[in-house]
């Protein structure tokens, strides 16, 4: 008897941290079908589901930190069982209890670093804006068209601050009066939240929301589609709606408005990379490929599992920050894929991607056969 109330007890704790929809399942198995660790190890989202249900989830197990959150399964659910966030519900029970297995232990590091610093990366808040030194980039006005929100991982990696200089000098080709929070910019939360630290990104939101309502923001152009998700469809929860535009929307905008010119060429084969934020979780697959076939000179060709089925990079749900050995990274795979179609560069929009196809690059028998770039790299060689 004494085991039943127990069970009973952490059903009740995973419904009340939002896992009720685990009991829709019905053990079909679909999730594990479609899921990217099945081609790499097993894993079993359905196993997870059935613990839950009946309370056996272990919160010590590996398992359930192992979810990248990409958006195949819960599309492929009969159930609707929502196994991104009924799984998130699994990883804020353990997060409270503070247990994390030895490859997730570096969450802590990183939930640390966002309440002193305000970003994932150990870095000084100070420097946020460092990444604009030399390029005259403006602090927000009230007054101003847009503001750009870089996000961490391009203000402060040395590889992703290219992106948000290439974009800078987009904005400023097209002649946008645009600014930046700097060193008032915080993380926007996204990945700690699916991380299950549900406070801290409750924090990190309003400390934002704060700010761009103090600063009269009203349009925010970001580079991070987790970035863009967030603002989106997150911080509504907050009775907040702010226009948000992804760059890889934003570049087409410009040039279909005349604002843009594309005056160069870029001669070479290119494959499209969907990061799983900007593509399968918010339908954005069209507007990146259009801008790529406006570019002169451009050949733009498709990898296997591109649009709705494209192969994540491995870095959403947190795991960017936690250790995955490498014969399990998905970012291998899709490196090789672009790879087979002879591609000469594997573009895409999204910090994550770019920061683990990198990585991979660098494991190729020749590291110079790819070059990874963000769409906006591309559209700053021609303008
Ligand atoms: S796809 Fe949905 S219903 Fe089928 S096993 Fe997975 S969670 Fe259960
Ligand atoms: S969301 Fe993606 S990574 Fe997570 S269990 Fe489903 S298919 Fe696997």
């Amino acid at each position: 008897m004494e085991n039943v109330a127990d069970f009973k007890e952490i059903i009740d704790l995973i419904k009340e941290n939002g896992g009720d929809a685990f009991k829709l399942c019905y053990q079909c198995g679909l999730c594990d079908v479609v899921c990217p660790w099945n081609r790499v190890r097993s894993f079993s989202m359905r196993k997870i589901v059935r613990e839950a249900t009946f309370g056996l989830t272990e919160i010590e197990s590996e398992d359930i930190w192992r979810c990248t959150t990409c958006g195949k399964c819960p599309k492929a659910c009969p159930r609707d069982v929502k196994q991104i966030e009924s799984g998130v519900s699994l990883r804020r029970i353990a997060a409270e209890y503070g247990v994390f297995p030895a490859h997730v232990r570096p969450i802590r590091a990183v939930g640390a670093s966002l309440k002193g610093e305000g970003n994932p990366l150990n870095e000084d808040r100070d420097k946020r804006a460092d990444w604009a030194k030399g390029h005259s980039v403006k602090p927000f006005t009230e007054d101003m068209e847009i503001l750009y929100f870089p996000g961490c991982y391009l203000s402060y990696d040395p590889r992703l601050k290219k992106a948000a200089q290439a974009t800078a000098n987009i904005l400023k080709k097209a002649n946008v009066d645009f600014g930046i929070l700097g060193t008032k910019e915080n993380c926007c939360g996204e990945s700690i939240r699916k991380a299950g630290s549900e406070e801290l990104f409750i924090s990190l939101a309003k400390e934002n929301i704060k700010t761009f309502i103090d600063s009269g923001v009203k349009k925010i152009l970001v580079s991070s589609p987790h970035c863009y998700h967030t603002f989106k469809n997150e911080y509504p929860e907050f009775m907040v709606n702010f226009e948000v535009v992804h760059i890889s929307q934003y570049i087409l905008e410009l040039i279909n408005e005349g604002r843009l010119e594309l005056k160069g060429e870029y001669n070479k084969k290119v494959t499209y990379h969907d990061p799983c934020y900007l593509g399968r979780h918010n339908g954005i697959f069209s507007e990146p490929r259009i801008t790529l076939n406006k570019v002169p000179g451009l050949q733009l060709i498709e990898m296997a599992d591109s649009m709705q089925d494209s192969l994540c990079c491995g870095g959403g749900g947190g795991r960017i920050w936690m250790e995955t050995p490498k014969e399990e990274r998905f970012s291998d795979l899709r490196v090789e894929q672009a790879i087979d179609i002879d591609a000469e560069v594997l573009a895409t929009s999204c910090p994550y991607c770019i920061t683990n196809f990198e990585d991979s690059r660098l494991s190729l028998d020749d590291s110079e056969t790819l070059e990874i770039k963000d769409i906006a790299e591309i559209i700053n060689e021609i303008i």
